[in-house]
């Protein structure tokens, strides 16, 4: 096992058949070797460099019911909120004094963010924050709004595609929801000059080995600068909350594996990472992560943004979050970057 870890690192690809041995191997060494090759291939890009997001959590309202998230609109429980525009601009504002170079608006797909307002957002965050980087993970939209907002000033924008098999697809997802339409989006959102932050759920139910091939190959085709991967953790609330979550392990072993398929790719070692091992985040930022996300929400509704059970830095302040994170990337042997961290790939 531990050639096809040598020739995924030589030549950036193997055969389907490969991948799958790989992605299905529970060798320790072989675990260890690719983490090694890994961390060596994001050290040449990015030495050891770590990148920071602020995160600002504007909305937990969504019209969609994705099976496996606790926002969805089904989940009559979820306590829902949304930011107005002056409690965005004050947590860009305590960040941007934090030291953030990126902010990122993320929410449910929310109608009460329409096209006008998260234009007069983003133009004044780009005003006032010039030097910052401004991501948007607002869901599925159409071509002419991701148009506008990118005008407005908007420069990436996170849209995981969540898995690309069609099957799965439709047993994750109500009928009314389709991949074509996501797959739309992210090419639309790369048309426009976004850069492009994509991924998929490890471990959701019903997925297949082939599935997460089928994942890996559609990510070849998009070629997004980033890639958000993250165990799937159920939510008490959902029709998955008896199933099992995603491991550390193969999650980690994916990590290791797309980093050396896409050697210059942002690679973000997730929340989720963090939630469900205390150590998941260090682990993956030495398996090739080299962006960590933290919240920059205001602490009275972090709870309410609760996508899956368990989920960590709910309680803190935004300068403990930084904090915490920068002690952790300093003991995992990193050092926190403080610029707006762009892909390696990509020149504005
Ligand atoms: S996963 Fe995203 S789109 Fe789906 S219900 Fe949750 S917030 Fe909405």
């Amino acid at each position: 096992m531990k050639e096809l870890v040598e020739k995924l690192y030589s030549g950036q690809d193997l055969s389907d058949s490969e991948l799958a041995e790989l992605i299905n191997d529970r060798d320790d060494e072989t675990a260890e070797l690719l983490r090694i090759r890994a961390d060596e291939v994001r050290q040449r890009y990015y030495g050891k460099k770590v990148f920071l997001r602020g995160l600002i959590e504007v909305s937990s309202h969504c019209k969609n019911d994705c099976l496996y998230c606790g926002i969805r609109r089904s989940n009559r429980d979820a306590d829902r909120y949304r930011l107005d525009r002056e409690m965005i601009l004050s947590c860009c504002e305590n960040g941007y004094s934090l030291g953030f170079r990126t902010f990122v608006m993320q929410g449910g797909e929310d109608s009460f963010f329409t096209d006008e307002l998260m234009c007069s957002i983003i133009s004044e965050i780009r005003e006032k924050y010039p030097d910052c980087a401004i991501t948007l993970s607002l869901g599925e939209r159409s071509r002419e709004s991701y148009r506008l907002m990118k005008e407005a000033g908007a420069d990436r924008y996170l849209l995981r595609h969540e898995t690309a098999s069609p099957e799965l697809y439709r047993r994750l997802h109500p009928a009314e929801m389709s991949l074509d339409n996501r797959i739309r989006c992210l090419f639309d959102l790369k048309e426009l000059g976004y850069q492009v932050g994509s991924g998929f759920m490890v471990g959701a139910p019903f997925q297949t080995t082939e599935d997460l091939v089928t994942d890996l190959r559609f990510l070849q085709k998009l070629q997004p600068q980033m890639i958000g991967i993250g165990p799937f953790v159920p939510h008490h609330s959902t029709p998955f909350a008896e199933e099992k979550g995603g491991t550390l392990e193969l999650t980690l072993r994916l990590l290791g594996i797309l980093r050396l398929m896409f050697p210059k790719v942002l690679l973000p070692a997730t929340t989720a990472l963090g939630t469900i091992h205390p150590m998941g985040r260090e682990m993956g930022l030495k398996t090739g992560c080299n962006v960590v996300m933290p919240n920059l929400s205001p602490v009275d509704v972090r709870k309410k943004y609760d996508l899956y059970d368990n989920k960590i830095c709910t309680g803190e302040e935004a300068a403990e979050c930084r904090h915490c994170l920068d002690r952790r990337i300093v003991s995992a042997g990193y050092e926190v970057a403080s610029e707006r961290g762009d892909c390696a790939d990509f020149t504005i």
